[in-house]
């Protein structure tokens, strides 16, 4: 193995350089001996291997700790104790590179986005589709397949996606030779960059239909319908997104379609108030049931139940219907309705009923207002809110 050059060195700054230097240098360096720059230049892609391996190092505090005290002997595979991932031997590969650091050199104005992807031919890819479908509690609590009438864009079915007239209607594309890339200069903040890009006349597939199908002109595609049933689990949640794989727009040329995003909604239910998996129903009773109890109507998902109230009964209180909640989405059991007591206390009262209550608040119970009272409402309404 040939000798391992300094790797300030390589990148050109000081020993006490800081990170930011580092990286610009690192960046220039990369750009320079890109190898969408330098197409079959070996030296080049050598000089960019380089770089990185000494980025990578240069970058990391502890690898350069380490660099800077046993040089490139500290830097071996087992030596460093773990910790080393790269090039241990053999060096990065180009994959790696693009992998690690691609964000560094690429994303500038289109950059040098196709250096990962050049060894293959661009596939087009049909958009995405969103939809929103609105479910109700009782579909929530179930789980429900919807069918979903979707337009959208569809192979065309004379020529099956295609856009050819027949299997011997292609010719190899004269403007990118069949590679399905076309490569342009341009001019950016790094200096003159080499782009490559899908080839526009041919959208990546490298050849041309001779003899277009007559139906959709060579798109290979049509606007169209489809009804799609998408089977929604039960406990999804608002904002909660499905994705169908392939259910969205078809691609041009027989492309990869589209995904379907159905975006779920849900219905607002005055009466069950979801809060995670549990339902929260605000339930009045009557001043005399609180004081005497009784029984009362709740609503559930799919009907109603009936429930007990203890004979002092303060405003405030939290009755759980265990297990009457909505299923959790990943299975993991099921929630409650949680009743949450209110007194109503009647705005207006009758001669009759006015002598009853001041004569009720004469008795000795009726007389002490407690202030404990309050403060266990208080508690409670801590503990229902944790
Ligand atoms: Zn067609
Ligand atoms: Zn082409």
């Amino acid at each position: 193995m040939a000798e391992k050059r300094d790797y300030y060195e390589v990148l050109g700054v000081e020993r006490n350089a800081d990170a930011d230097t580092i990286k610009k240098a690192y960046r220039k360096a990369a750009i320079k001996h890109h190898p969408d720059k330098n197409p079959g230049n070996k030296e080049a892609e050598e000089k960019f291997k380089e770089a990185a391996e000494a980025y990578d190092v240069l970058s990391n505090d502890d690898k350069r700790a380490r660099y800077d005290r046993f040089g490139h002997a500290g830097m071996g595979g087992a030596a460093g104790g773990g910790g080393f991932s790269g090039f241990s031997g053999g060096g990065f590969s180009m994959e790696d590179i693009f992998e690690q650091f691609g964000d560094i050199f690429g994303g500038f104005g289109g950059g040098f986005g196709g250096g990962r992807s050049s060894r293959g031919r661009a596939q087009q890819r049909g958009s995405d589709i969103r939809i929103t479908v609105k479910l109700n509690l009782q579909e929530v609590a179930e789980g429900v397949t919807k069918k979903l009438k979707i337009n959208k864009t569809v192979a065309c079915d004379q020529c099956g996606g295609s856009g050819a007239k027949d299997s011997s209607s292609y010719a190899t594309c004269s403007q990118c030779n069949g590679s399905g890339y076309i490569i342009s200069v341009q001019n950016s903040f790094f200096g003159r960059m080499q782009t490559q890009s899908v080839c526009p006349s041919c959208g990546g597939s490298g050849r041309t239909i001779k003899d277009k199908c007559s139906k959709c002109g060579g798109e290979g595609t049509e606007r169209g319908q489809e009804i799609i049933e998408v089977k929604i689990p039960a406990g999804v949640a608002d904002g909660m997104v499905l994705t169908v794989r392939g259910k969205g727009n078809a691609a041009r040329n027989g492309g990869v379609s589209g995904d379907l995003l159905v975006v779920i909604e849900e219905e607002h239910n005055p009466l069950l108030i979801r809060d995670g998996n549990d339902l929260i129903h605000n339930m009045n009773i009557t001043v005399t049931t609180a004081i005497l109890g009784g029984e009362v109507e709740v609503p559930t998902i799919d009907g109603k139940a009936r429930i007990k109230i203890a004979p002092g009964t303060h405003a405030g209180k939290v009755l759980r219907l265990r297990g009457k909640g909505l299923p959790d989405v990943n299975g993991y059991g099921r929630g409650d309705i949680m009743v949450v007591v209110d007194i109503t206390i009647p705005d207006e009262l009758t001669k009759e009923e006015r002598n009853l209550v001041e004569k009720l608040s004469e008795q000795p119970n009726f007389k002490r207002a407690s202030g404990v009272e309050n403060q266990n409402i208080f508690e409670r309404m801590k503990n229902f809110f944790r």
